[in-house]
């Protein structure tokens, strides 16, 4: 389980461990939230209207979810209870209010905090991401700042000062662990 302020660097480590460890599989989370400019339906995330979202939670279909900066995110819960079952190493990149209920449902996971060589650098990445509106960055700051001050309740902690290295350092966690989620 994989969490860390907006604009740390998540998607990119993540696609990192993707393209060089293809046996780990990485659950594919739905949201409400537009496509970036390069995200396609199904790889990123799968894009569903706030209906759609709804009947998922209502049907129990996701194993967490949260809001965040004003969009739904959330696990769908089938095809991650399949992986675990077959002993896959299994990655969730989750926001901290999903973390905990993953903390409550599935103790054995892994939590790894990514964090952002400094405050000065995350500000750069996320501005320098370009996708986001003034607004949009400020409310992710804002939350970023939470995030951070919730570091400790992870079982560790990975610098994403380079990525290659912090996708090698991740996934060296994620087959570590005692569960097969990291
Ligand atoms: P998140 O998924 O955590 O919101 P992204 O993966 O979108 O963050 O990364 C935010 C920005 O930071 C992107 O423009 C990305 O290219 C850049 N970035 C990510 N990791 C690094 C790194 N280790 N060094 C420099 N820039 C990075
Ligand atoms: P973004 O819009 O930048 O892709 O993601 C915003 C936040 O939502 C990030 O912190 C990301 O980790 C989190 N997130 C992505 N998928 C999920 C999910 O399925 N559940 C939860 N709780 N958070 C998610």
């Amino acid at each position: 389980m994989l969490s860390g302020p907006s604009g740390v660097g998540k998607g990119t480590v993540v696609a990192a461990v993707r393209r060089r460890y293809p046996h780990v599989w990485v659950s594919v989370s739905v949201t409400t939230r537009s496509p970036r400019p390069g995200e396609t339906d199904g790889v990123q995330y799968r894009f569903v209207d706030t209906a759609e979202f709804s009947r998922l939670v209502e049907r129990g279909d996701l194993l967490e979810y949260a809001q965040f900066a004003g969009n739904y995110y959330g696990t769908p819960r089938g095809p991650v209870e399949q992986r675990l079952e077959q002993g896959i190493p299994t990655l969730l990149e989750i926001e901290l209010h999903g973390a905990r209920q993953v903390r409550g449902t599935m103790p054995q996971a892994q939590f790894v905090f990514l964090a952002p060589p400094s405050w000065a650098e995350l500000e750069a990445r996320l501005a320098g991401r370009g996708t986001e509106s003034p607004e949009v960055i400020k409310s992710r700051l804002a939350q970023a700042t939470i995030e951070l001050a919730a570091q400790d309740e992870f079982d560790c902690t990975v610098i994403n000062d380079d990525v290659e290295h912090a996708a090698q350092e991740l996934v060296r966690l994620i087959e570590s662990a005692n569960g097969p989620v990291a």
